[in-house]
């Protein structure tokens, strides 16, 4: 196998089950590099107890702020700041950092060159190994909006990475939903897990994730979590997704024991070696590396 093949986990909404799915084909894996870019909330370390030996910051943008000495008060920057982050108290004019968009404006604007524009390092990404290999995972600062190009960070470290100790994988937990960092964790990967639940919702959220993919021409194939919580509407979304050409990877039934296993920071591969889970899950893995060495004879 050449450069890495890339597996991005993702699910249209959060709590579908995507980080236990994405932690049991982790243990099911070898020479793989995992990366975890659900940047808001990181919690697939919770299962995979990396080590760290590694962190740096990661700058995502600028913000402005403003030297007291030099200000003489004319309110010009307050009255050019479209996002509202400049205000006055006790006379004093201040930035709210949180507001600040950084885009430098006030700076421009300001008579008196009172105002200075600061890169800000609010996120932090994490290097780190454990019992599966090496993990990268990154943490948005509070507040940061600009989770996108912290995921492109990410994945461009596990590409170097795997390129190293020459990994055949790259597995991502990627954020849910479709905005920004779920679009940046897609740009340039080989293959989209979609997981979705047997609800109305789901399938909705599984039909936007889907139309997003698409624009990347990634290929999607989807996993159904909880199936027998209602097997009618598994039915139904298994038909829809079937006439539209997307391969059903798996199904999984509802079982308290992922539960469990979450709870005992373990995979539920390890958790329940034999049983009637890890077992759907190697057939899901085998199904996958068929798929892949396919995809890859294509190509
Ligand atoms: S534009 Fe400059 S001098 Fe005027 S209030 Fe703002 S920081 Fe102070
Ligand atoms: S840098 Fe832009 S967003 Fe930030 S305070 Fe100045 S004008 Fe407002």
């Amino acid at each position: 196998m050449g450069k890495p093949f890339e597996i991005v986990v993702l699910s249209g909404k959060g709590g579908t089950g995507k980080t236990s799915i994405t932690a049991a084909f982790a243990a099911l894996t070898e020479k793989t590099v995992f990366t975890d870019c659900d940047v808001d909330a990181a919690d697939l370390q919770l299962v995979l107890s990396p080590e760290v030996y590694k962190s740096e910051s990661f700058t995502s943008g600028a913000k402005a702020s403003i030297e007291r000495e030099k200000c003489t008060g004319c309110g010009l920057c307050m009255e050019l700041c479209r996002f509202d982050a400049i205000s006055v108290k006790k006379e004093e004019f201040i930035i709210d950092e949180y507001a600040c968009e950084g885009c430098g404006l006030c700076a421009e604007a300001c008579p008196e060159k009172a105002i200075g524009i600061e890169k800000f390092e609010n996120n932090r990404i994490f290097f780190a190994n454990c019992r599966f290999g090496p993990v990268i995972y990154g943490k948005l600062g509070i507040a940061e909006e600009n989770s996108g190009r912290l995921v492109s960070q990410i994945r461009q470290y596990a590409k170097e990475t795997a390129d190293t100790i020459n990994a055949e994988y790259i597995i991502t937990d990627g954020p849910p939903g479709i905005g920004c960092p779920a679009i940046s964790s897609v740009t340039g990967s080989d293959l989209v897990i979609a997981v979705t639940e047997p609800t109305l919702s789901g399938w909705h959220d599984l039909n936007r994730l889907i139309e997003m993919t698409g624009r990347f021409r990634t290929p999607v194939y989807v996993i159904i979590n909880k199936y027998d919580l209602n097997e009618d509407m598994s039915y139904t979304i298994e038909n829809r997704l079937k006439s539209e050409g997307i391969q059903i990877l798996g199904k999984i039934p509802y079982d308290e024991s992922m539960i469990y296993a979450l709870i005992e920071g373990k995979t539920i591969c390890e958790f329940m070696p034999d049983g009637l889970l890890t077992r759907e899950f190697e057939k899901m893995w085998n199904n996958l590396i068929s798929i892949v060495y396919e995809q890859e004879s294509i190509a």
